[in-house]
């Protein structure tokens, strides 16, 4: 961190700061320069509160020069975070597709899209029994018996289940029945409900808020590791931009720029982000091709009678033509490697 002192400010003041940081046990370096010092601050630097630092009253700025996260940063941990859920890896090389219908509406439906995601290849079942809707007039899911009709899906088909929490309170609940914890975008700045599924043991899949930047959504996975929780799959679900043609414009940059920032794996969900069913195979191609560890993709036995987000689910034969070109696409890209 670097603290830009104002111009003119004594020695003694410059020093008694200095001392103030080397108290905290950092490493202070001070350049004194024409008019104005500069001091260097070596250490952990990370809990430093930069608000606080810049009230000093000889304090003209304060600049970081190191992220805010530590756990969540690769320089910390150069090796990709590989993710295990039963015997399903993300991460490091490892690929997994989940899918599933937007949300769990009947023993039939969730069987049935369970069986046919299965046999498509996908390697975790999605459904959500708690819902975020916008409205609180539209379907809000069918809580506690939908988490329990995707118990039933996974024993009879074996995948592990995805499921979002939106109440911290439900904690000890998912950690019973639930094999892979879902943030939705909502709740990414949920700091209570990231704390709480921080204590938990399942991996956290962490969807990116609806407007949030790279830094921010690291520091909520920072949130969920500082509590002991270091398994945490990042999701990009698109953002709000000026476009209004698509439901949210899926942002791929994502990919290579979290690689860069962090070790922990990135899975792509086009169908949040397209929120129409055609754009889905395109974007999956293209968030395959750049390199994503997995793919998140809603999928409906009958999307037009759908209770949430059937305009942007794909039919079982719809996804079962995705998952072929997308396991076309990552032999390829294999062999180029
Ligand atoms: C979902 O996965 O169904 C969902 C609500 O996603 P998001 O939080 O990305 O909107
Ligand atoms: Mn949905």
């Amino acid at each position: 961190m670097v603290v830009i002192m104002k111009p003119g400010t004594k020695q003694e003041d410059i020093q008694a700061l200095a001392d103030k940081f080397r108290g905290m046990g950092l490493d202070v370096g001070i350049t004194n320069g024409i008019g104005c010092s500069i001091l260097g601050l070596v250490g952990d630097t990370i809990s430093l509160d930069i608000d606080k630092i810049s009230m000093e009253p000889n304090v003209e700025r304060v600049m970081r020069v190191q992220e805010p996260y530590k756990k969540a940063n690769r320089k910390f941990h150069p090796e990709d975070t590989v993710v295990t859920v039963g015997d399903v890896k993300i991460g490091g090389g490892n690929f997994a597709v989940i899918a599933g219908p937007c949300s769990v509406e009947s023993e039939a439906q969730i069987c049935e899209v369970a069986e046919d995601v299965k046999r498509s290849g996908a390697k975790l079942l999605r459904g959500g029994a708690f819902k975020p809707r916008t409205s609180p007039y539209s379907f809000q899911g069918m809580g506690t018996p939908g988490l329990d009709l995707l118990v039933e899906a996974r024993a009879k088909t074996g995948l592990p289940i995805v499921t979002e929490i939106m109440d911290p309170r439900m904690a000890d609940l998912f950690e019973r029945e639930v094999d892979v914890v879902q943030v939705g975008a909502r709740n990414m700045q949920n700091f209570e409900l990231l704390k709480e599924v921080g204590k938990m043991s399942k991996p956290i899949l962490l969807k990116r808020g609806l407007s949030n930047t790279y830094e921010e959504w690291i520091m909520s996975a920072e949130y969920i590791m500082a509590e002991g929780n270091e398994n945490v799959i990042l999701c990009e679900r698109g953002v709000r931009t000026f476009e209004s043609f698509t439901r949210n414009t899926l942002d791929i940059s994502a990919v290579p720029a979290i690689r860069q920032m962090s070790h922990l794996p990135i899975v792509i969900d086009p169908s949040h982000a397209a929120g129409m069913y055609w754009m889905v195979e395109p974007l999956a191609l293209a968030a395959t091709a750049i390199g994503c560890d997995g793919l998140i993709i809603e999928v409906h036995n009958d999307p037009p009678h759908a209770k949430c987000d059937g305009q942007q689910s794909l039919t079982p034969a719809k996804f079962d033509a995705l998952m072929q070109k997308v396991t076309s696409l990552r032999q390829w890209l294999t062999q180029q490697a």
